[in-house]
């Protein structure tokens, strides 16, 4: 069995050198820019009033992907920009660009009074403009104030970068800070970190290659390191360090890497089971819609089977889930891991790959994380429902059950077999009453 290449005796996973970014500035410039005064830090190093990235001029669309605005498209659908002038809203139009431009939220990473010299100052919002124009035009608003160039700690990015991943399920978004460069780099670098699974030279690399002044600072990179640390050592990979004892606990070893409105979701369901269960299913069905009921009970409704799904060999995909072989598994997951796989990048990174492969990957995710989750009396007290209490790993063990029993029905056997392991480590007896529940109508059981 190849050890977790993040787990090694001395506890935890190192970045390689080829992951590391570098700063843009040096130690030296940064050091002097920290200690100098606000007001001072604008009239030497921004030229105060005539700051180049807080006048407003038009016309330069090789600068200003919105015009008017020192701007730059970093993805489809994150803009890297300066911060927004009143001027902006009086003479560009800037709310009515936003729109025709889809973007329906800004991220402002300003520190409420900073820059108050530059440009034409600060209004009594703290800011150079006022988000609440931004909001009346239904546009959202979000301040995380950090400080210019310097560090900020890996749990506060992650708070930010969940935001960042929120707000972009709603449209598109704009992040600033002052120029739109350090804090911003960084912050959009970390979201390509959690969401696309990059390293920090990657992210940094694809930040850069768009806005190449992006992420200044040593303290800003060495964020970005520490948070790339605290993905692989702390909650963000799918199979933990240690073994655990319980679900709940798993439940909440990856809790801070999932959003709040993510983890309603999941109830008390791992993120890796219920998405691998779900993307499985839509492979199956040409739609699949899950409906969670009180207490977690789920009702899944599928649409109509997708024809290359409709001639399975019972006896073959037993053969190919029920492989014995996690060794070759384990490669297959420190391969995808390798490519970015993560909690926060399973839906993305999983969506392309066979559901064999996937449901083996739950089997190894058991297999390495858990120790026997219940014993047989347990277990079968819950299957015959003289046990109506929850257990620990009861509403797991009910959520695989319902979405095995709207899987094709070759897929049964296969998938009983691998239940009864995942739980009981044996499938002795277990198998085959798990088959008769769920050969039961839909009602009945539960
Ligand atoms: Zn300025």
């Amino acid at each position: 069995m190849p050890k977790l290449w993040f787990s090694g005796e001395n506890g935890g996973y190192q970045l390689e050198a080829d992951e590391k970014a570098s700063a843009t500035y040096s130690s030296i410039r940064t050091g002097i820019l920290s200690l100098t005064p606000g007001d001072q830090k604008c009239r030497l190093y921004c030229s105060g009033p005539r700051c180049r990235f807080c006048v407003v001029t038009p016309g330069k669309s090789e600068t200003q992907a919105i015009d008017g605005l020192y701007s730059t498209w970093i993805t489809s659908d994150i803009l890297a920009m300066a911060r927004l002038q009143e001027e902006h809203f009086e003479k560009m139009e800037i709310v009515e660009q936003f729109k025709i431009n889809k973007i329906q939220s800004v991220i402002n990473l300003q520190e409420s009074g900073e820059h108050s010299f530059c440009g034409s100052g600060n209004l009594a919002s703290g800011f150079s403009y006022d988000p609440e124009i931004l909001m009346k035009n239904g546009i959202y608003h979000y301040n995380f104030p950090l400080p210019d160039f310097q560090a900020c700690t890996s749990n506060r990015l992650l708070d930010i970068v969940k935001v960042v991943d929120f707000a972009l399920a709603n449209g598109k978004i704009a992040v600033h800070c002052h120029a739109g460069h350090g804090r911003t780099g960084m912050v959009i670098a970390a979201w390509m970190m959690f969401a696309l699974g990059m390293s920090p030279s990657q992210a940094v690399n694809t930040v850069r290659s768009r806005r190449a002044k992006a992420v200044q600072s040593k303290e800003q990179v060495e964020t970005l390191h520490k948070f790339r640390l605290q993905i692989r050592n702390n909650g963000g990979m799918i199979i933990p360090k240690q073994k655990m004892t319980f679900i709940s606990e798993y439940v909440s070893y990856n809790q801070k890497f999932i959003s709040k409105p993510e983890s309603r979701l999941y109830g008390k369901v791992p993120k890796i089971v219920y998405t691998a269960m779900r993307i499985t299913l839509q492979k199956m069905y040409s739609s699949v819609d899950f409906e969670i009921e009180d207490n977690y009970r789920l009702k899944i409704v599928c649409g109509s089977p997708l024809p290359e799904n409709k001639l399975f060999d019972e006896q073959l995909l037993d053969a190919q889930l029920n492989d014995e072989d996690h060794e070759k598994t384990h490669f297959w997951y420190l391969d995808q891991v390798k490519k970015g796989l993560s909690i926060s990048t399973i839906n993305r990174q999983l969506e392309n790959e066979d559901f064999r492969d996937i449901i083996r990957l739950v089997d190894l995710f058991f297999h390495s994380t858990f120790h026997q989750l219940t014993h047989k009396e347990e277990i079968f007290a819950v299957l015959q429902n003289l046990d109506r209490d929850e257990k620990d790993w009861s509403p797991t063990f009910w959520f695989l059950l319902s979405c095995i029993r709207v899987m094709p029905l070759p897929l049964h056997h296969a998938l009983s077999r691998l239940v009864a392991k995942w739980f009981f480590r044996s499938e002795m007896d277990l198998a085959s009453r798990i088959r008769t529940v769920l050969g039961l109508p839909v009602e009945s059981n539960e």
